[in-house]
């Protein structure tokens, strides 16, 4: 089979590689599309991979086989794909599943090959069904709509200002997400003009150019001098989580979603005056995915807008090279498989 693979020098290279075999606890997939997630950039780039790994972690697919001892599953069931926790240790006790390291499986992360391949195996555990009403572009964008969404959660509001710094793809569908969860005015800070007029469509009430405008002024107009009662540092700048928290209302909270590993400084003296939360996301569970998924079999979400290239297994590494290292790409979106 077909798949674009690691290699320390290329960065990606597609080559034919051996089919993979099933354990009698296993299934096999056949890809229909892959999403590209900024944490595979941030893979690549590390250079922590493999040469020959297969990444890939946001994937829509088709049941084609199954090992003897799989059960309850059927071939044809259209899929997408996240990681295994065991239910019983201390992080699934207190419902953060996502954080097991309890025999946990993942695709494209070192464990299981991933989705930048025609066919891939996986643990029955990891399949999620993909709803009738569902396309299997937005089945493989319901992962970006969850983690926005575990983002929201960990913020712990349910309502009120908010202010999404970063408009890429997680900070876009948080627009949506905080548009149809009644939050609001809804403000997002991009210096990219086509991000800006997608998270206008998406629901948000203001969007700030922040190399042209002052955010913490239009923070100040936009919600009657309070500042926001929530905050989303989505741009993964070590710096905006210092804005973040200036722009946050007394007693509002600053959620770190990005994955920022540079060291930052902040002026902690405001979290004081203002009694600021600052916390951070980390992944999402399967529970967000299927509400995701529901939203979007009930039409509320739509995430095909975040697609700004559309190509094959055989075009990813010039895409790679062209728009994803460059940063000029929101969202790449494979197609391998015959879609639906
Ligand atoms: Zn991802
Ligand atoms: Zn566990």
């Amino acid at each position: 089979m077909k798949a674009a693979v690691y290699d320390s020098r290329e960065k990606l290279v597609v080559l034919d590689v051996p089919m993979p075999q099933l354990g009698a606890n296993e299934v096999l997939i056949k890809v229909v599309n892959t999403g590209f997630c900024g944490s595979d950039h941030s893979m690549i780039e590390s250079g922590s991979l493999k040469d020959g790994t297969i990444i890939g972690h946001e994937v829509s697919g088709t049941v084609t086989d199954m090992g003897g001892d799989v059960k309850d599953v059927e071939t044809g069931s259209r899929i997408m794909i996240r990681p295994t926790y065991c239910g019983r240790c201390r992080e699934c006790g207190s419902g953060k599943p996502y954080l097991c390291q309890v025999d946990r499986r993942t695709i494209g992360l070192g464990d299981f090959p991933g989705g930048f391949a025609e066919y891939l195996k996986v643990d029955p555990r990891m399949l999620i069904p993909i709803p009738e009403g569902v396309d299997s572009q937005n089945g493989t964008l319901a992962e970006t709509f969850a983690a926005s969404l575990h983002g929201i959660r960990c913020s712990g509001k349910e309502g009120g200002s908010a202010l999404v710094i970063g408009g890429g793809s997680i900070g876009l569908a948080l627009v949506r997400l905080l548009k149809i969860m009644g939050f609001g005015p809804i403000a997002l800070s991009e210096p990219v003009e086509e991000k800006r007029i997608l998270a206008t469509s998406f629901g948000a009430d203001a969007v700030v150019d922040p190399f042209n405008e002052n955010l913490i002024l239009r923070t100040m107009d936009e919600t009657g001098g309070a500042g926001f009662d929530t905050v989303f540092e989505c741009s993964g700048l070590g710096e905006s989580v210092q804005t973040a928290v200036n722009a946050a209302a007394n007693g509002g909270t600053v959620c770190v979603v990005s994955i920022i590993m540079q060291n930052i400084e902040i002026v902690p003296v405001v979290l004081n005056f203002k009694e600021v939360w600052l916390t951070g996301s980390y992944s999402n569970t399967h529970e967000e995915n299927i509400r995701c998924l529901r939203w979007m079999a009930e039409g509320k979400i739509d995430g095909r807008p975040l697609i700004t290239d559309y190509t094959g297994l055989d075009d990813l590494p010039h895409v790679y090279r062209e728009r994803i290292d460059t940063g000029r790409a929101i969202k790449v979106m494979l197609k391998i498989g015959e879609e639906f």
